[in-house]
């Protein structure tokens, strides 16, 4: 009898103990909701005010009229470029708290790779000129000619990877280049002769708000939130993204992803800043 009643009251803890449990689960999804909610909303407001007053910022720097001094010119200017920088952090944090909250929507097409190179040429090529890099980008025999995949999301990580080699390199090469990989992947593989990337560090510069050597990075601008999307819009591809480098030599940034994206294998969501 006592011991029949002693039990019953363990059980009665421990369903109180579980409702309770599932309750604080609830309490921290919504939060987790909330905070994302609130993320992707500021950065809407923000963007708003901020693009006025880069247009204007923009016709007071042009100077149509010819009635500015060369400093009030340039201090236009300086206020163009700042807000510019603002506008690419903010953006960012809208796209990381986009994929956090999982709002992040993959709309796969069929996308020509050799299409895809001619763009990403047509960008790069001036850029990589203005610092007397060579540029080139190799799609290899077995590459596959189409692919099933998202347009702007592939193009949004391999422009971020792009941007970054011709960025932290002086002198030498850059180069994409796209090969088959085991049976159904693609992967796109961006090297670069550049500064490089220290051992222990290879591993966090893919967490947000990571930079590798402040010093250096002061030096380059940036807001430490490209490798961590990038990263994170891989994985919604259904990929994966890996690096290799030595300090001094340069780095290989490679993403792999399906030929044929199928929401099948996409890994699941892990947390922002691992
Ligand atoms: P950002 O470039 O805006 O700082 P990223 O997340 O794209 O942010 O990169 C994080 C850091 O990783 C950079 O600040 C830099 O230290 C390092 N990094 C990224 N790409 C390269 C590269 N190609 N060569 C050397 N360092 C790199």
């Amino acid at each position: 009898e006592e011991q029949a009643q002693q039990l019953e009251g363990q059980r009665d803890d421990l369903e109180r103990a579980n409702a309770e449990v599932q309750t604080k689960a609830r309490e921290v999804e919504q939060a987790s909701q909330y905070k994302s909610d609130f993320l992707a909303n500021m950065s809407h407001e923000l963007r708003t005010p901020l693009n006025s007053s880069l247009i204007l910022a923009k016709l007071l720097a042009d100077n149509p009229d010819d009635n500015l001094t060369e400093e009030q010119v340039k201090f236009a200017k300086t206020i163009q470029s700042s807000g510019n920088d603002l506008l690419n952090l903010i953006n960012d944090i809208l796209d990381l708290s986009k994929i956090e909250a999982g709002h992040e929507e993959i709309r796969p097409e069929t996308l020509s790779v050799e299409r895809l190179a001619n763009n990403l040429r047509q960008v790069f090529q001036p850029l990589a000129m203005d610092k007397k890099l060579d540029f080139a980008i190799d799609i290899a025999a077995d590459a596959p000619a189409t692919i099933e995949t998202d347009t702007q999301r592939l193009e949004q990580v391999l422009k971020n990877l792009l941007s970054n080699a011709i960025k932290f390199t002086e002198a030498g090469q850059v180069r994409l280049s796209i090969h088959t990989a085991g049976d159904s992947n693609v992967a796109f593989a961006v090297s670069d002769t550049g500064i490089g990337i220290a051992k222990e560090q290879q591993r966090s510069v893919f967490e947000a708000f990571h930079q590798a050597d402040s010093t250096i990075s002061r030096r380059y601008g940036g807001t430490g939130l490209g490798l961590s999307i990038s990263r994170q819009l891989v994985r919604l591809l259904g990929g994966t993204i890996g690096l290799e480098s030595e300090p001094g030599r340069g780095s290989t940034f490679t993403i792999t992803i399906p030929q044929n994206y199928s929401s099948a294998n996409v890994a699941p969501r892990e947390p922002l800043a691992g």
